[in-house]
């Protein structure tokens, strides 16, 4: 590929996702079917901060979009809006995000949706970032 295979992200299986999906660690579960596992942030930044992450491995956004099953994306999306739904976000609103590599300050290299609501978020991008 360009750039060389060494810029291709391997996916590390010892990222804090992947133990959390093997159940080596811990995690304050909030939903799960056959293809998604959401739990609660250990760090919320709103009353209501969820990660909801695939259980098959990718990296990122990045892979996901290039290597996931139709299948498994629409699985993913469909969990985030669900998810919403049972938290009681529907309607009062709330925010995903995806953070995607360097740029994107993204910390665990396994593709996981952040979703935020229960207070007004304020500003899409923190100012002076
Ligand atoms: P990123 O910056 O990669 O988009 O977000 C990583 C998120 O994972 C952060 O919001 C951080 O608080 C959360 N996080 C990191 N380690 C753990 C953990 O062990 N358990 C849980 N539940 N969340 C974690």
């Amino acid at each position: 590929p360009p750039g060389g295979w060494e810029n291709v992200m391997a996916y590390d299986s010892d990222n804090v996702f992947a133990q959390i999906l093997r159940g080596e660690i811990p995690c304050d579960r909030v939903y799960e079917d056959d293809h998604v596992l959401a739990f609660n942030d250990i760090h919320p930044q709103a009353p209501t901060h969820v990660l909801a992450v695939p259980k098959e491995a990718y990296t990122s956004m990045e892979d996901f979009t290039q290597n996931a099953s139709d299948a498994t994306i629409s699985a993913l999306f469909r969990a985030v809006g669900q998810i919403a739904r049972d938290l009681g976000l529907a309607e009062t609103g709330y925010r995903i995000l995806a953070n995607t590599g360097d740029d994107g300050g993204q910390e665990v290299p396994h593709l996981h949706i952040h979703i935020f609501g229960g207070r007004l978020l304020g500003p899409m991008l923190s100012k002076g970032a």
